[in-house]
C-alpha cells in the first residue's frame, strides 16, 4: 500500500525561501575581496538571488547548463549557489588554487557556459581565456568600475551591473528532485580529476543530516564561519545547512591566515566553524603565539584529512572548543561519518573519551559502511581488522560526470581508504590505500606515525610515507617541519616513538625540511613527497 502523503520534490530553492521567510533579518557577513566587510541578510540575499536568476536567464543560461565559479567564500558566491541551481542549471565550483591548465581542462570537460570569478583572480582568468573556447562569457563578481581596461576574457561583464538591471520577480520552478544541481571535481590527489554531479535531492538530504546534533549541531542561535572553501565539495554543505536552520553566516573571503580568521571569529561572535587541519594549525599557532583565546567559539568540525590528536587536545583543553572529527570525500557530498560521543561514554575517563573522538566516527544516518578484503569479503567490526572502506547512500556518487558507467562495485562505492570499524560502529581511517606503507607483508599506517610526530612540541607538521627497501619492500620515512624555535634532532624524534608504537612500525629515518608541499585543498601531497624522495637511501 502506498503512503498517502504529498509528493513535493526536495529542491535547493526551498532552503533559501525558508531562510528568507523565517529568518529574513539574520545576517550574512562577508570579508570581501574588495577588502571591506559587507553585511546583508537572508531576505535581501534572496531578493538579489531572484535578480541574478533573471540575469542568468537573460544571458541565455538554460536548465541543465553548467555555470562555472572561480570564487572564495562570500555572499556573491552564495547568490550563485542558489540562483544557478534554483533555476535548474548546474553550479560548477572550481578550485582557484589549481594550475591554470588544470582549471581550463576542468572547464572544458564540464562544458561550462559562463565563468563567474572573484576580482583578485583576474590573472588566472587571463591565463585560461585562450584555452576555454566553449565559454560564452565571463562575469567579474564586482562593480563595473573594477573591470580591467583590457582583458583576454571576452565578452566580460560586471556582476553588479547584471544584478542591478534585473527584475526581482522570479518564481522558482518546480522539477524532479533528482535533477542535477552542482558539480565538483575531485582534487585529483590520486589521479585525474573526476566530476561528481550532485542532485537537488542528494544536496537537501545531506543538508538535513549535516545539521543534526551529532554531526554539525547547527541551530538558528549559531554563528557559523565556513573556513572550508565553497569550491571544495560545497563547503561541506554549510551553504545549504545554514539557511535550513537559519543561522548567521560569516564568510572569510580569501584570507585564511590565523590573524584574519581570529579577528573575524571575535568581531562577529562566531560559535561554530569547519575546516581542514592545516588551516587550524595556522590559526592555533597564531592564537598561541599571541596569548589569545576564543571568546564565543564553541565547536569546530575537522576533517578532509586526519585531525591530529594533539590538535584536538589543544582545542578542547586549552581553548574549550569542542572538536568533532568528520570523514568524507567529494564522492560522499562530503559528510560520511562524524565522531560524536554516545551517552555511555560520559562515564569514561578523559583519555578513553579521546580515544573514541580521535576516530572518524559513526556513519551519518542513511549512509552505510563496510570494510572488505581485496576479494570483496566483508571483514569484522572488531576495531583491529582493517580493510577497504565501502559506502552507499542517497548522497554517495553513483557514476562520475561524463563517464557513462557505474562507479560502484556490487552497489557500493569503494572509497580508496583503508579503515577499521569497532564494535560500536566507530570507523577509523588507517590510511589512503595508496599511502599505506607496506613493510614485509605488514601494513603500517602513515596517519598513525604522523599523529605521533605532531604531538611532539617541537614539530609543526610532519608527513610519513614508504620508500623502497631491499628487504622489506617499503619502510617509513618521516619528513618533519620543525617549529621556528625548536632544536629537535633525528635521534630525539625517533626516540619519541618508543613505547607509542610497535618497534617495527617506527620510521627508519627522519628528514627535516623547510616546508611540506600542500595540494589545492590544503592536504599534504604525499605523491609529490614520494617523487622528491624516490631513491632515498635509508640507513
Ligand atoms: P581527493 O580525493 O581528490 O583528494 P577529497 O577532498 O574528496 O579529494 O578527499 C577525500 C579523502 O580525504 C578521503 O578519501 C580520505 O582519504 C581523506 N579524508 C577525509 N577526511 C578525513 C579524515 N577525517 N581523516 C583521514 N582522512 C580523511
Amino acid at each position: 500500500m502506498r503512503g498517502l502523503m504529498m509528493q513535493t520534490p526536495l529542491l535547493i530553492s526551498d532552503l533559501i525561501q525558508h531562510a528568507a521567510r523565517f529568518h529574513g533579518d539574520t545576517e550574512i557577513v562577508s570579508r570581501r575581496v574588495e577588502g571591506d566587510i559587507h553585511r546583508t541578510n537572508y531576505r535581501d540575499l534572496h531578493t538579489r538571488i531572484r535578480k541574478l536568476a533573471n540575469a542568468l536567464t537573460a544571458l541565455g543560461v538554460k536548465p541543465g547548463d553548467r555555470v562555472g565559479t572561480l570564487a572564495w567564500n562570500g555572499y556573491r558566491h552564495m547568490e550563485l549557489y542558489y540562483a544557478v541551481s534554483g533555476m535548474g542549471a548546474i553550479l560548477h565550483t572550481i578550485n582557484p588554487r589549481l594550475l591554470p591548465d588544470q582549471i581550463a581542462w576542468i572547464i572544458n570537460h564540464a562544458e561550462d557556459s559562463f565563468l563567474f570569478y572573484d576580482a583578485n583572480l583576474q590573472p588566472i582568468v587571463e591565463q585560461i581565456a585562450g584555452k576555454t573556447p566553449g565559454l560564452q562569457g565571463y562575469v567579474l563578481m564586482a562593480d563595473a568600475d573594477r573591470l580591467p581596461a583590457e582583458s583576454a576574457a571576452a565578452p566580460l561583464l560586471a556582476y553588479e551591473s547584471l544584478v542591478d538591471a534585473a527584475s526581482d520577480e522570479f518564481t522558482w520552478p518546480s522539477f524532479d528532485e533528482n535533477t542535477a544541481s552542482s558539480l565538483c571535481y575531485t582534487s585529483g590527489t590520486t589521479g585525474n580529476p573526476k566530476g561528481v554531479l550532485y542532485s537537488h535531492r542528494s544536496t537537501v538530504l545531506h543538508a538535513y543530516a549535516a545539521a543534526l546534533p551529532d554531526v554539525m549541531n547547527l541551530s538558528a542561535t549559531d554563528v557559523i564561519l565556513p573556513v572550508v572553501p565553497m569550491f571544495h565539495v560545497n563547503a561541506w554543505g554549510l551553504p545549504y545547512a545554514a539557511p535550513l536552520v537559519g543561522c548567521k553566516i560569516v564568510f572569510p573571503g580569501p584570507a585564511l591566515d590565523g590573524k584574519s580568521l581570529h579577528d573575524l571569529f571575535e568581531a562577529e561572535g562566531v560559535t561554530m566553524s569547519a575546516g581542514v587541519p592545516t588551516v587550524w594549525q595556522g590559526l592555533l599557532a597564531y592564537v598561541d603565539a599571541n596569548g589569545l583565546a576564543f571568546s564565543t567559539m564553541r565547536r569546530t568540525v575537522i576533517g578532509g584529512s586526519a585531525c591530529p590528536p594533539a590538535m584536538m587536545r589543544a582545542f578542547e583543553e586549552k581553548y574549550r572548543v569542542t572538536v568533532v572529527h568528520a570523514w568524507g570525500m567529494s564522492e560522499t557530498s562530503p559528510l560520511g561519518t562524524s565522531g560524536a560521543l554516545k551517552s555511555k561514554h560520559s562515564s569514561l575517563s578523559a583519555e578513553a573519551r579521546y580515544a573514541v573522538k580521535f576516530k572518524q566516527g559513526l556513519a551519518l544516518p542513511s549512509v552505510d559502511l563496510k570494510i572488505v578484503d581485496d576479494e570483496g569479503n566483508e571483514l569484522p567490526w572488531d576495531g583491529k581488522t582493517f580493510g577497504n572502506l565501502m559506502t552507499r547512500g542517497p548522497w554517495i556518487v553513483n557514476e562520475y560526470y561524463g563517464e557513462d558507467k557505474s562507479a560502484l562495485q556490487d552497489g557500493w562505492f569503494q572509497t580508496g581508504d583503508v579503515a577499521v570499524i569497532d564494535p560500536d560502529g566507530y570507523m577509523q581511517i588507517t590510511d589512503r590505500s595508496k599511502d599505506v606503507i607496506k613493510s614485509g607483508g605488514e601494513w603500517i599506517s602513515s596517519i598513525e606515525l604522523e599523529n605521533i610526530a605532531v604531538s611532539h612540541p617541537g614539530v609543526q607538521i610532519a608527513a610519513c610515507f614508504g620508500v623502497a627497501h631491499p628487504r622489506w619492500d617499503e619502510r617509513p620515512l618521516l619528513v618533519v617541519v620543525r617549529k621556528p624555535d625548536s632544536t629537535l634532532d633525528r635521534e630525539e624524534m625517533l626516540a619519541f616513538f618508543d613505547g607509542k608504537i610497535a618497534k617495527w612500525q617506527k620510521p627508519d629515518d627522519v628528514v627535516f625540511v623547510d616546508s611540506i608541499p600542500l595540494g589545492a585543498t590544503g592536504k599534504m601531497l604525499k605523491a609529490e613527497l614520494r617523487r622528491q624522495f624516490a631513491g632515498y637511501r635509508l640507513p
